[in-house]
C-alpha cells in the first residue's frame, strides 16, 4: 500500500498515528512526523534544507530502502510545506 501521508518535513510517511509528531493540545499532527514535530512546535527550527537532505539519506539508507526511493524523497523535499516557502525566495 502507498502511504497516503508525508511529513512536511522529512518525507517520511505517517499514515500511521505513531509516527506523527504532537500538537501543544496533545492531539496528532496530520502534516509532521514525531521525529520533526512535537507539542505543537518543530524539534529542529534552525535546521537547513541541506541538513534536512542529509539526513533524510542517512536515515533511508539505515532503513535499506531502494536507492531509486530515496532518491524520489529528496527530490520531492523542496516541495515539501516546510521547505517550499525557502524555494520561492530562493529558487533552486
Ligand atoms: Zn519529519
Amino acid at each position: 500500500m502507498e502511504p497516503k501521508l508525508f511529513c512536511q518535513s522529512c518525507t517520511m510517511p505517517i499514515d500511521k498515528l505513531a509516527d506523527r509528531g504532537t500538537e501543544k493540545d496533545g492531539s496528532k499532527s496530520s502534516e509532521y512526523c514525531k521525529y520533526c514535530y512535537q507539542n505543537g512546535a518543530l524539534i529542529n527550527p534552525n535546521m537547513t534544507f541541506e541538513e534536512i537532505k542529509a539526513l533524510v539519506i542517512t536515515q533511508m539508507k539505515k532503513m535499506n530502502l531502494p536507492p531509486g526511493i530515496v532518491e524520489k524523497s529528496v527530490k520531492s523535499l523542496p516541495y515539501l510545506k516546510r521547505w517550499r516557502t525557502v524555494h520561492e525566495k530562493e529558487p533552486l
